[in-house]
């Protein structure tokens, strides 16, 4: 790996990624994992801790989260949960009804009709909806992402959470906050789309730091690199990036 000096000039792209997934580490995983209401217990949408848990449940609750908060996704994952259970009946399930369940986590009629396609296609994939998506997971990783990209409502963010989360797999999603830190850090470059800046990442990110640049991105990026005003003085990657420098 290459040399580099303190600001991190010298460094190549995984090099870079070392020191900041590094750095953030000192910075965020000395805290507790629940400070400041953050973004669930692996690092998105509602905690994980308090659903179920397995893949499903995480496509679910990830398409939930979409736009809104961590607490309003919260609310419309339990209120599906209460209704229909294992989430096998959403397919049938009337979609103004679910609309009006999901309703406060905002972008609801959208949500609802995803969630009908997602869920119907996954149980005719699978021949009966597993909520381990045990087929997925005999795809590998490469064929499971694309196959989660082909379902209308999925996008790759969504794709990537559920391996990461779900799996266990090294796939690294890039969400709103993580988009905007790459940009100003100069990871990608401007016009780069989200999908190629979550393909690049995959590229370069090496697997073991896969969960936890992920996670404390995010936090990160709700917590210094903020949209507005970003708090450039307090930021442990000042001098690796050029919009704080
Ligand atoms: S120096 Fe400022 S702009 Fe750069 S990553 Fe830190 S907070 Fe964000």
């Amino acid at each position: 790996m290459a040399e580099a000096n303190e600001s991190g000039a010298g460094l190549d792209e995984v090099g870079l990624i070392r020191t900041i997934a590094e750095r953030l580490k000192c910075r965020y995983e000395t805290k507790p994992r629940y400070d400041e209401g953050i973004i669930g217990e692996k690092g998105h949408g509602p905690s994980l801790s308090e659903i179920n848990g397995t893949p499903l449940d995480i496509l679910v609750a990830t398409v939930l989260s979409q736009a809104t908060t961590d607490e309003k996704s919260l609310l419309a994952y339990r209120r599906l949960k209460d209704r229909f259970g294992d989430f096998a009946r959403v397919a049938q399930a009337d979609e103004e009804e679910i609309t009006r369940l999901i309703g406060v986590c905002g972008l609801g009629s959208q949500k609802a009709r995803h969630l009908k396609v997602i869920i119907s296609a996954l149980k005719r994939d699978a021949d009966g909806l597993d909520p381990h998506l045990s087929f997925l997971k005999k795809l590998g990783k490469e064929e499971a992402f694309r196959y989660l990209c082909g379902i209308k409502g999925i996008g790759p963010k969504t794709a990537a959470c559920v391996l990461l989360f779900g799996f266990d797999w090294p796939v690294f999603p890039v969400d709103t906050h993580i988009y905007r830190l790459l940009g100003r850090l100069g990871i990608i470059g401007e016009g780069t789309s989200r999908t190629a800046a979550q393909s690049k990442m995959n590229a370069i990110v090496p697997p073991d730091l896969v969960l936890s640049l992920h996670v404390n991105m995010i936090r990160h990026g709700r917590a210094i690199c903020k949209s507005r005003k970003p708090k450039c003085a307090e930021c442990p990657l000042l001098d690796l990036c050029p919009v704080g420098r």
